[in-house]
């Protein structure tokens, strides 16, 4: 069984469309991929329509989700995996509106920056590289810069310009993790912490922070994942044990804007189980 419970499309930061991620993940011999982009559920419909149209569509198991931007008191970004909540929920789906629009006065800020330091870039080049209704984020800015022969790739683009301790960043409004836990849990979803520790991307979550994230309902943490450092994923499988919290694995793919590979990291059939009976409804979509 291969199980990757955290994957992008271009319906955020992604570059296969949902349809391609659908093929791509049956191609890779995936019987659970959950789609997961950044505060939206924009690739949910074509996904499940490429997932009943393919011809080997019944080999796939389809969990739709969302990956929650959140910000914990001192600013540290923490990202929330919700599956399998109602996406018509009120509450959860504002939220997830009220941060996609944030992003792009935000985007405007950071060009600015870029613009006042004599790095020419604008706008229209930055929504030129994504798809009209995706969410708006960095790695579309970064694409805005290769396009313009600044620099190569996306990674370049985050080693200079656009990581989190650089001269022209600038947040974006997001919830805190507790918050998204509770909205995530009140639309019959389940919530995992994503790549919690994640010391290997220079983010770094204190620890402290796991006992409230459980008090509002966390029912997972992302252990198997490129990102968490091997002592790291020892450190969390405690954590996870001593509070009887679901482990997962996923690649955290983002198509050819990152490294990571379909399936690299997985999850086990047992956790999947134990995380699957977790949400109100049976949702997993299959053909
Ligand atoms: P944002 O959501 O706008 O704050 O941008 C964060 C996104 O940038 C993350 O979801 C990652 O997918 C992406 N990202 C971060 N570091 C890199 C990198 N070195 N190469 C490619 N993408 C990256
Ligand atoms: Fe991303
Ligand atoms: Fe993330
Ligand atoms: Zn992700």
């Amino acid at each position: 069984m291969k199980i990757d419970l955290h994957t992008h499309s271009n319906a955020s930061d992604g570059t296969d469309s949902p349809s391609e991620l659908i093929t791509n993940a049956i191609d890779a011999g995936i019987n659970v991929l959950a789609l997961t982009d950044h505060d939206t559920v924009a690739g949910w419909g074509e996904a499940e329509a490429a997932l009943i149209s393919h011809p080997e569509g019944a080999k796939l198991k389809l969990v739709l989700g969302s990956e929650i931007s959140c910000q914990d008191r001192d600013g540290t970004s923490v990202h929330i995996l919700g599956l399998l909540f109602d996406p018509n929920f009120e509450p959860l789906r504002q939220e997830m509106e009220k941060t996609r629009e944030n992003r792009l006065t935000r985007m405007e800020r950071i060009v600015a920056r870029l613009n006042e330091a004599g790095i020419e870039i604008t706008m229209a080049e930055v929504y030129a590289q994504k798809r009209d209704d995706a969410t708006l984020g960095r790695p579309h800015l970064a694409d805005a810069l290769v396009a313009r022969g600044h620099i190569s790739n996306r990674d370049e683009a985050f080693t200079t310009y656009l990581h989190n301790g650089s001269k022209f960043y600038i947040n974006h409004y997001s919830p805190s993790p507790m918050e998204a836990i509770r909205l995530i849990k009140a639309a019959g979803g389940v919530s995992i912490i994503a790549h919690p520790l994640a010391s290997r991307s220079g983010r770094k979550v204190e620890p402290g922070i796991f006992a409230e994230l459980i008090a509002a309902g966390l029912d997972g943490i992302e252990v198997h994942h490129r990102d968490n450092a091997e002592e790291e994923k020892s450190q969390l499988i405690e954590i996870a044990r001593e509070h009887n919290l679901v482990v997962t694995g996923s690649s955290d793919y983002h198509g050819t804007g990152k490294m990571n590979r379909l399936a690299e990291f997985t999850t086990s059939l047992e956790e999947w189980e134990r995380l699957e009976v977790r949400a109100r409804e049976r949702r997993v979509v299959s053909k």
